[in-house]
């Protein structure tokens, strides 16, 4: 069976909104145990959204769905050191991200998941006693699915930096599985 060329679909994300996409192996994305607890006793957001933990899924779960996929569209905004602009960029990457997973779809990928970056943030506060309100745009990030975002994105051989003040520069990342 021949594979199709995702080259288009890079190109599509930056049409989308994301200033960068590259392609990854599922290998490359990296889970871990300690991203959890960074959720679970340094976040004040824990428990408070759908899409974070304890609700989203955990490492384990995402390395076994990891392993089910052979293709991963990576995506960056930023870099970008105007903090009052950080909400616009993080909300659009996760409208990038959700935007190209029903493309995908809707072209045949019938698997194609996203996993953008940060809360969902469409409701305020999130309707946590009853279903969600906007499925078809609430994903889990990266982090609260466990994945070490650092590691996963250097080895795409990209930059990452801890962000120390609120002058240094900051970037977002979100992953779309193909196939
Ligand atoms: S769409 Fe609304 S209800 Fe659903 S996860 Fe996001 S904030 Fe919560």
């Amino acid at each position: 069976m021949s594979v199709v060329d995702l080259q288009p679909w890079l190109d599509r994300a930056r049409e989308l909104g994301a200033d960068d996409a590259t392609l990854i192996d599922p290998q490359q994305v990296v889970t871990a145990e300690w991203v959890r607890l960074k959720c679970e006793f340094g976040c004040d957001g824990f428990g408070e959204c759908r899409t974070c933990p304890p609700h989203s899924p955990t490492p384990a779960t995402t390395r076994r769905v990891l392993d089910e996929f052979r293709r991963v569209i990576l995506m960056r905004v930023g870099p970008s050191t105007d903090q009052a602009d950080s909400d616009r960029l993080h909300e659009g990457l996760r409208k990038t991200a959700t935007g190209l997973e029903r493309e995908l779809f809707l072209a045949g990928f019938h698997k194609a998941w996203s996993i953008p970056c940060g809360p969902c943030e469409e409701c305020d506060p999130c309707n946590l006693e009853g279903a969600c309100l906007h499925p078809e745009r609430s994903r889990p990030s990266m982090e609260a699915c466990g994945i070490d975002v650092f590691s996963t994105v250097r080895n795409a051989g990209w930059e990452i930096e801890v962000v120390r003040d609120r002058t240094s520069p900051y970037r977002f990342f979100a992953l779309v599985l193909v196939d």
